[in-house]
């Protein structure tokens, strides 16, 4: 098996190669990384609930009430009470009629894609989707048709010139994972009646975080109900871990019959369900933590621009400063980290060939203080390389 030291050799050569880091503690806008103490910014936790107190009391009355796990899949024996309660909020929350819980969101973009799409289907995917769409398309054998980044002239001329196919089915991230940019929703909708497809959103990024409600994509563009299924997870603004997928009742059973990341894998656990359950409940009491998170996300973009950095256009949480090459990336993460930022870099095959970048988050937990912080290490280390 010399391959595998080849490749890993070549993956070095091009600043590719991956490791994993040592994380000490609870998430928050502080880390201990590797042993050292930085700030943080490469968290989705973007809301600071990972370790609030709440979701912990929760997590543990959980376990106190039904032990640690659930025994079985749900339609074996491991289908919770909490399962209904949490299916319940994230209906309300998504302005549907039903939801179903996965195990993450990677199970649930496959899950749903492969149950609704098959031979003789088509599914439309923006380029920029997240990984797991990408895998759900290859496993679901119907025909993949890949746009332009949000560009809804491509995404027409397809529609257009795609006949003959049994389900259309058109998929977009809500926000963008790697751009922080939103999908056009309203375009997207107008285009999903136009040619009768089906409209997937994945909000992993912006449940919790956009509209006046934190319902996400939908909520913010005041187009919730048009959305026909509205995915999400638990693991990024809510704190926790987990996805669901959100529609009619019709769709909720449908998946229960067919979807096989659904049907073949063990409920999850009581702690986790109950987390996201106190997680949904602060969404709802306090408005505050996303206007705070806003707020924090437009002075830390502007910041980065006044600094000089390329930054593409967007609009939310997630911050990317473009560099291009992979290995600059790399360098540039590590002398943050120095400086006490924790940052991550990220390259292909996370984002395309020539646009590796670094990619900040901001947390409706992080103070001004640790914003001007991560500032002042960025215009010392985009000196230092040359950048700005
Ligand atoms: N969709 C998007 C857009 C994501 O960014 C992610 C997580 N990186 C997922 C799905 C997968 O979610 P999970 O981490 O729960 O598997």
């Amino acid at each position: 098996m010399d391959f595998l030291h080849d490749q890993l050799e070549d993956l070095k050569r091009h600043g590719l190669y991956r490791s994993l880091k040592d994380v000490e503690g609870p998430t928050g806008t502080s880390v201990i990384i590797d042993g050292r103490k930085a700030l943080q910014f490469a968290s989705n936790d973007y809301l600071g609930l990972a370790n609030h107190p709440r979701l912990k009391a929760a997590a543990g009355e959980a376990v106190e009430r039904y032990g640690a796990g659930s025994g079985s899949s749900r339609l074996v024996c491991g289908n919770l009470d909490l399962n209904r309660q949490l299916e319940e909020k994230v209906a309300q929350l998504k302005k549907k009629d039903a939801a179903l819980l996965y195990s993450t969101g990677y199970m649930a973009n496959l899950g749903v894609i492969t149950a609704l799409a098959g031979e003789g289907d088509l599914v439309i995917s923006d380029e920029f989707n997240h990984a797991s769409i990408i895998d759900a398309c290859r496993l679901s054998r119907a025909q993949v048709m890949v746009y332009p980044h949000k560009r809804m002239d491509s995404l027409e001329q397809l529609l257009a010139d795609a006949g003959g196919f049994k389900r259309r089915l058109i998929v977009t991230d809500g926000i963008f994972s790697m751009d922080g940019d939103m999908a056009p929703l309203p375009e997207l909708v107008t285009l999903a009646e136009q040619y009768a497809c089906m409209l997937m959103v994945d909000d992993a990024h912006a449940t919790g975080v956009l509209g006046p409600n934190g319902g996400g994509t939908g909520d913010h563009f005041g187009l919730a109900e048009k959305i026909d299924i509205a995915m999400g997870t638990f693991g990024k603004a809510l704190g926790g871990f987990g996805a669901f997928v959100a529609g009619s009742r019709d769709l909720r059973e449908f998946l229960i019959n067919r979807s096989r990341p659904f049907i073949f894998t063990t409920g999850l656990p009581p702690s986790v369900i109950a987390s996201a359950v106190a997680a949904l409940e602060l969404v709802d009491e306090e408005p505050e933590l996303r206007a705070r998170l806003r707020d924090n996300a437009n002075r830390l973009r502007q910041g980065i621009m006044q600094l000089g950095f390329t930054v593409p256009g967007g609009e939310t949480q997630i911050i990317p400063i473009l560099l291009g090459d992979a290995s600059l990336t790399m360098e540039m993460a590590a002398l943050l980290l120095e400086e006490g930022v924790f940052i991550q870099g990220i390259r292909p095959p996370s984002v395309p060939q020539g646009t590796s970048r670094l990619r900040i988050t901001v947390s409706a937990a992080h103070t001004r203080g640790e914003l001007a912080f991560a500032l002042e290490a960025l215009q010392k280390v985009g000196r230092k390389v040359g950048l700005i």
